[in-house]
């Protein structure tokens, strides 16, 4: 089940990161702290109760027009329009109602996504102010009075939120389908691939069920071996919002990647690993997804001055966080190697959901306790006790210690190491949690 995502739309200044900061709260959620991972929060997860969702910050979009604020505001609303199950719409009391939330307004109302008005910096207890009923003016029905400052006024947004989330979806009776998200910058190639395999298969085209956002999914079977591609570039209509707008790609890839087992993470071999491809890859690093990296155009790469080790080096270096990936070197516009990314799709998502025993583990964890001893500190030397796994999709393994301070970063990788030099695990990140026994 996807969670529902909802996004928040407004004017500069109004106070959405102020709003978006103050809905965030503190839930936490395991995160490693492995350098090499960007984090540029322009989404976040949240709960209401009980019920998790994604919220996305659609501002700080640069239009590349002669930017005025109106235009701005539309490209955000056509990015909520187009990813959001639920769009927020931000107003400021003191300034009250504006031509350009008028023009925003009226244009989130004619796509007829659920649109919750909220207004702004009402910061005092009680009874809003005569101020707000201006606000009905924008037909978006009854405004919410907030003050993100304060903290008042956000239960009932929320609860309003709420109201207009899809249907939770029983998903428990998964079949063996392997979802798999297409994700990488415009222009890499995805739009080419997948039409490639597409091409080449009977597919079933279909909105996701379950959710009124605007995705959709493609399904085909190949050499017995059932598969959705997930919210596909190349046969959903292109979105009215530039490709080439770099925080929207993101955006999408990641939403793509939230949905699906297995991530196809495509570089331009043209262009090398840049800044924004370890970006699009750190999501699915994170979200625990199995990962295939798919060099694509290597057919436009003069052989003599770069070879596919060179590259391999490349990709070690600024894709260092997630060595586990494996790399295939394709064209999609020749058909080369477009057979091994199946193979590799196949075997990362066996070793995503592979269970371990809990009596192997610790055999690892014995041999490797003695090889190299644990760190001490201060005198005080960390006991590893015991190792199991707790959940696939990604394993994650749970070990029991004296003391969790004492099991530094660089440790938790040698046992991972360890881990992986017996089982493989190819194509899947793992999480390892501390926990402490007395
Ligand atoms: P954004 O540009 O829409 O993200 O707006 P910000 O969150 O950066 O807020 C803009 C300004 O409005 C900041 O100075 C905030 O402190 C202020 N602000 C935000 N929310 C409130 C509120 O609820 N009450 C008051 N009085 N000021 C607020
Ligand atoms: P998307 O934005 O990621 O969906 O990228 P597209 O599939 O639209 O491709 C962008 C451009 O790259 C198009 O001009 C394609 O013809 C070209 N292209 C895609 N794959 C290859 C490839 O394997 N080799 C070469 N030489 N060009 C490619």
């Amino acid at each position: 089940m996807p969670k529902p995502i909802v996004a928040v739309v407004g004017r500069p200044n109004v106070g959405k990161s102020t709003l978006f900061n103050k809905l965030i709260g503190r839930r936490h959620s395991i995160v490693e702290d492995r350098p090499g991972v960007t984090r540029d929060r322009i989404y976040a997860e949240c709960e209401w109760r009980g019920r998790e969702f994604t919220l996305i910050d659609t501002g700080g979009i640069e239009p590349k027009t002669d930017n005025i604020i109106l235009e701005q505001m539309k490209m955000q609303a056509q990015i909520a329009i187009d990813t959001a199950d639920v769009v927020v719409l931000v107003t400021d009391i003191h300034s009250g109602v504006t031509a350009t939330d008028k023009d925003v307004a009226s244009m989130l109302l004619r796509s007829k996504k659920p649109l919750i008005l909220c207004v702004n910096k009402v910061d005092n207890v009680g009874a809003p102010p005569p101020e707000i009923y201006e606000f009905y003016n924008l037909g978006a029905g009854d405004p919410y009075p907030v003050s993100s400052v304060h903290g008042i006024g956000t239960g009932e947004l929320l609860d309003a939120v709420f109201e207009h989330f899809p249907p939770e979806v029983d998903e428990t009776q998964e079949d063996d389908t392997i979802k798999v998200a297409v994700i990488g910058k415009p222009n890499v190639g995805k739009s080419s691939l997948v039409n490639r395999i597409i091409g080449e298969d009977r597919v079933i085209v279909s909105n996701i069920p379950g959710t009124t956002r605007d995705a959709i999914d493609a399904a085909f079977e190949r050499d017995g071996q059932k598969y959705v591609f997930i919210d596909t570039a190349g046969i959903r209509r292109k979105s009215k919002v530039e490709d080439s707008i770099e925080r929207y790609s993101v955006l999408r890839s990641f939403m793509a990647v939230e949905r699906a087992d297995v991530a196809l993470v495509m570089i331009d071999a043209t262009e090398g690993v840049t800044e924004q491809d370890t970006k699009i890859a750190g999501f699915a690093h994170e979200q625990g997804k199995a990962i295939v990296v798919a060099v694509n155009k290597w057919d436009a790469i003069a052989k003599e001055t770069m070879t596919m080790e060179h590259f391999r080096r490349d990709i070690e270096r600024d894709l260092g966080f997630m060595t586990y990936a494996p790399v295939v070197f394709i064209s999609a516009l020749t058909g080369q190697r477009i057979d091994t990314i199946f193979e590799k799709i196949r075997h990362a998502y066996a070793q995503n959901t592979m269970r371990i025993s809990t009596g192997k583990l610790n055999e690892i964890l014995t041999e490797a306790t003695a090889k190299v001893q644990p760190p001490t500190d201060k005198g005080k030397r960390l006991k590893v006790l015991y190792i199991t796994q707790c959940a696939v999709k990604p394993p994650t393994f749970v070990i029991f210690c004296n003391r969790a301070e004492l099991f530094h970063f660089s440790y938790q990788r040698y046992i991972e190491n360890q881990i992986r030099s017996v089982f493989g695990l190819e194509g899947t990140p793992i999480r390892i949690i501390i926990r402490e026994r007395g």
